[in-house]
């Protein structure tokens, strides 16, 4: 590899929106066969919405109230959502107490003197809320992409919301052209199985990882490292980060946090898988005319 051809290509790159960190960089993109995409934000549009409300004991104006009073204290996307449609619906939130984040599962705390847990399956487990109401439900909502998230007031079931994030517009086209480059595409995610794989059939996704811990993204990757896989990992979270890192190479969204910037070895500046494509194809062309 010429220094000369490297800044070259890292020059091009930068035109098509792709910053390289450096010429080993560039030098391990160039070789990756498979590429794992974070769902959240990077196949999706990452601006979910409240499509779906059910409310088992109260009314849908009272769930969400409560819902919303509890997530104002969360930065998670899910809970801007829901914070959005209860401002949606003039609602006015109560005062909270005793938050808690819960990283995977969802969060927890006191609403009007009531204890309050909202998140997915595993919380309601961990809690042993029972979710027998909530089964059709579920699978409708999960069915269609969306995220079911369970509400518990007190050790009772109280309702469920279904959250919609859907997939950005040029995602099926730009994994298309991943699969024609020969690469194989995995998704890997936080949410649940049926969710995970629905977005993945309408992406065109074959591979999918759900259910995953937030800690638990890295080890995934090295699983796939140890099958012989060489990865890149393509992400916009803080809890992508150590996947980032521990992929051949990390490809951090441009608008996502800075931490994943710093993990990674690429930075795309437009929010598209375009990119990654984009940025593989140049890596792949730099080289092979070093040759
Ligand atoms: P992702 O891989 O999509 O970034 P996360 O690890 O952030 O996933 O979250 C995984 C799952 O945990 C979510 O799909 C959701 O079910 C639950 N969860 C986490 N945080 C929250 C929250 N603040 N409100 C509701 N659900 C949450
Ligand atoms: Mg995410």
């Amino acid at each position: 590899a010429t220094p000369m051809s490297v800044m070259v290509g890292v020059g091009r790159a930068a035109e098509y929106g792709v910053l390289i960190r450096n010429a080993e960089a560039m030098q391990l993109a160039a070789n990756i066969d498979t590429v794992v995409v974070d769902k959240t934000g990077t196949l999706t549009e990452g601006k979910p919405q409240v499509t779906t409300i059910h409310a088992y004991d109260t009314d849908e104006s009272q769930l969400l109230q409560l819902a919303a009073s509890l997530e104002r204290g969360s930065e998670h996307p899910l809970a801007d959502a829901i914070c959005q449609a209860a401002s949606e619906r003039s609602l006015a939130l109560s005062v909270q107490s005793d938050f808690e984040a819960l990283p995977g599962y969802g969060v927890a705390g006191n609403v009007e003197g009531q204890r309050v847990l909202l998140g997915n399956q595993k919380l309601m487990t961990q809690h042993q809320i029972d979710i027998a109401a909530a089964v059709k439900d579920v699978q409708t909502i999960a069915e269609q992409g969306a995220t079911p998230i369970y509400i518990a007031i007190g050790d009772q079931l109280g309702g469920l919301l279904g959250v919609s994030d859907p997939l950005r517009s040029d995602s099926v086209a730009a994994i298309e052209r991943l699969h024609q480059m020969g690469l194989n595409v995995v998704m890997l995610t936080g949410d649940t199985e049926i969710t995970a794989n629905a977005i993945a059939r309408q992406a065109g996704i074959d591979t999918v990882i759900a259910s995953v811990l937030p800690d638990g993204k890295a080890a995934k990757v090295a699983e796939l490292q140890q099958q012989g896989k060489r990865v890149a990992m393509v992400g916009d979270g803080i809890n992508d980060a150590p996947a980032l890192a521990q992929a051949e190479v990390g490809i951090a969204m441009g608008s996502g946090s800075d931490v994943a910037i710093e993990s990674a070895q690429l930075t795309l500046i437009r929010h598209s898988l375009h990119g990654v494509a984009d940025a593989l194809q140049l890596c792949g062309a730099t080289l092979k005319n070093m040759k």
